[in-house]
Formats: C-alpha cells, sequence, structure tokens
C-alpha cells in the first residue's frame, strides 16, 4: 500500500482499527488513516493518490457504525492543522477539525450567542457540516455562512449555506468532499455569564436525559415527520431490548449501545430488528440517522 501513496507531511498509519477511534467502540480496521500536516498536504494528497482509492472522512466517529469488516481504502482524518478557531469582526471561523465544544466555548468566552447547542454535541465541525447537527432548537445551517471543501480530486471550493441545501440531519450536496473549514455568523452578542448559563443548561438536560457516558452512537433513527422515533420505538418493546453486547437505552430508548462486548453486527442487527417492528405494528419506516459504514 505504501508504494501506492502519495509522500505526503502527515502521518499513515495501517491496518488502523477503528473501534480505536469511533465512540461505539466496534468496528474494523482500516487499511490506511491519514492524518494530513495541513490543507495543502490534504490537497497534495488527494491530487496524487490512485484516483481508484477510496477515500472517507472520519471526525470523532460520534454518528458512525464502522461494520466488523473495517473499510476499504484510507480514511481521512482532520486533526491538529484544522483545528484553528478564532472571531474576525461579525464572523466565526472554524477548522473542520474543531471540536464542536471548543467553538461553543470560544464563542462564548467572546459574548457571541447562536453557538450554545454545540457544546452538547460530542463530534467535530466537519461531521456537524455533514450531518446538519443539531439539538435544542437550533441546527448548525442556521448559523453557517458558507464552508471551504475539497473534492476527491483534490480541488478547493467553497460553498454557500443555501448550495448545500440542507434539511433535517442532512447536507444536500451530492459531490463527494472533504469540509476544511466554516464560517458562521458571529453578531448576537449577549454577556457571558448569560452564554455560560444557558450551556450549563444544556448540559444538564442532556445529562439527565441521554446516556451520554456510555458507548452509543446518539440517535439512532431519524424523528419522522411529526413523531419521535423514541416513541415509535418505546411503543413496540425497544426500550432496553437486548441482542448480543447491544441494547437500546433504558434511559432514551433512541439510543443503541455497545455494553461492552457488542460487534457492530450486533447493534446494526438491534436496530434493524426494532425497525422493522416498528413498521409492522405501526407502519412507519424509520430512517437511520447513524451512519453505517463498511462492507455488511
Ligand atoms: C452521546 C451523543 C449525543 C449526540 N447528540 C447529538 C445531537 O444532539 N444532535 C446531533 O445532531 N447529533 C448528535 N450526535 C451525533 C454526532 O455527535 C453528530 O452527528 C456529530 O456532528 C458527528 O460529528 P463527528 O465529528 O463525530 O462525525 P463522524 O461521526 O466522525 O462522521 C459523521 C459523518 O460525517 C462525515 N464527516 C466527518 N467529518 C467530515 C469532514 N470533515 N468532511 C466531510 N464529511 C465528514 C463522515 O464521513 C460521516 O459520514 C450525538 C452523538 C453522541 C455519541
Amino acid at each position: 500500500m505504501l508504494d501506492i501513496l502519495p509522500q505526503v507531511r502527515g502521518r499513515y498509519t495501517f491496518d488502523d482499527l477503528l473501534s480505536k477511534h469511533v465512540w461505539f467502540r466496534v468496528g474494523g480496521a482500516a487499511d490506511v488513516m491519514f492524518r494530513p500536516a495541513d490543507l495543502d498536504d490534504l490537497i497534495f494528497f488527494l491530487k496524487e493518490k490512485p484516483s481508484d482509492l477510496e477515500v472517507l472522512t472520519l471526525g470523532m466517529g460520534s454518528n458512525v457504525l464502522i461494520r466488523d469488516k473495517g473499510l476499504k481504502g484510507v480514511v481521512v482524518r482532520l486533526a491538529r492543522g484544522f483545528a484553528e478557531c478564532y472571531i474576525q469582526e461579525d464572523k466565526l471561523i472554524a477548522g473542520a477539525g474543531t471540536l464542536d465544544r471548543n467553538v461553543a466555548f470560544m464563542a462564548a468566552k467572546a459574548g457571541i450567542s447562536g453557538f450554545e447547542f454545540l457544546a452538547t454535541i460530542p463530534g467535530t465541525i466537519g461531521g456537524a457540516l455533514k450531518m446538519n447537527a443539531g439539538c435544542y432548537d437550533s441546527e448548525i445551517k442556521d448559523i453557517l455562512l458558507w464552508v471551504k471543501a475539497v473534492d476527491l480530486q483534490g480541488n478547493l471550493k467553497t460553498y454557500t449555506v443555501e448550495e448545500l441545501n440542507y434539511s433535517y440531519r442532512k447536507c444536500g450536496l451530492t459531490e463527494r468532499v472533504i469540509f476544511v473549514e466554516a464560517c458562521f455568523k458571529a453578531s448576537e452578542h449577549k454577556p457571558a455569564k448569560e452564554i455560560y448559563e444557558k450551556i450549563e443548561k444544556f448540559l444538564a438536560q442532556r445529562e439527565l436525559t441521554q446516556p451520554t457516558r456510555t458507548k452509543t452512537g446518539g440517535s439512532t433513527f431519524k424523528n419522522p415527520e411529526g413523531k419521535k422515533a423514541w416513541e415509535l420505538i418505546d411503543q413496540v418493546g425497544g426500550r432496553g431490548l437486548s441482542f448480543g453486547g447491544a441494547c437500546f437505552s433504558e434511559k432514551h430508548c433512541n439510543f443503541l449501545i455497545n455494553t461492552g462486548t457488542a460487534t457492530a453486527a450486533d447493534i446494526e442487527t438491534l436496530g434493524e430488528l426494532v425497525r422493522q417492528r416498528v413498521f409492522s405494528q405501526l407502519g412507519i419506516e424509520l430512517q437511520w440517522e447513524i451512519m453505517r459504514l463498511g462492507e455488511a
């Protein structure tokens, strides 16, 4: 593999076990993990790599289920070279490798409101851009102005929020890209104390209602129009239901959990079982919010 990979400044690791890098703590290995040194390094890699090499991006792995056979090709992980975050006049610019919570706390310190919800989402800005992450009545699209992204041929592009065609937990961009930077509106000024209090309230609320300290992937299914996925799961007896080392949380039954011994197959099988129950008993087709990646 090393022979066909471009000579980058960043780091390659081989046969890298993805269960070490994702929240669920399951999943096979990536043939190669690439941590680019910076944007130029990423662009160089994409331009020089063999055109048929598969490339996939991972952030904190908080919304993915990596299947047990792992991922073919190269998994790109944006780290230090993509974690810069700063405020410029009425805009906040963040690298795609920045943690959502760091962005929220930076905005709070500067007395800028609108980012509080991000403090409770355990991912990176890149993952949030891809998933249109949101909670407590806010979504990333509400505060976003534009993003910079690189396509898989190494062309750097800028997209406005309108061009990303966002909807609930979905980025509508048809082209496959790696997000590298985002620019947000930072014009809503409030006393920092008020902003910190709102963050504390959100964090406490989440702690109370969700199994945040477990091996999970967050909400398993999207909420169908006008309904709550957890209520449907509850109605078909999904709360606490288990299979192998996987179970649906007692605390919040739209969360699948690895109790410690689960395989990715256990988690996916249990999810599918409940999805089928909801369909056969309630006639509603739940859609996975968690991204299931790799060979089934
Ligand atoms: C306890 C818990 C609570 C959660 N609560 C919420 C919540 O309230 N609201 C919510 O929306 N989500 C929630 N999630 C899900 C998850 O945190 C978000 O979707 C988050 O935005 C994913 O970010 P990530 O960096 O972990 O992305 P990953 O999980 O690593 O990846 C998710 C997807 O984004 C893609 N991706 C990642 N980085 C990039 C990039 N730079 N360019 C292009 N594509 C990229 C990946 O290929 C994958 O398809 C929760 C998860 C957990 C574990």
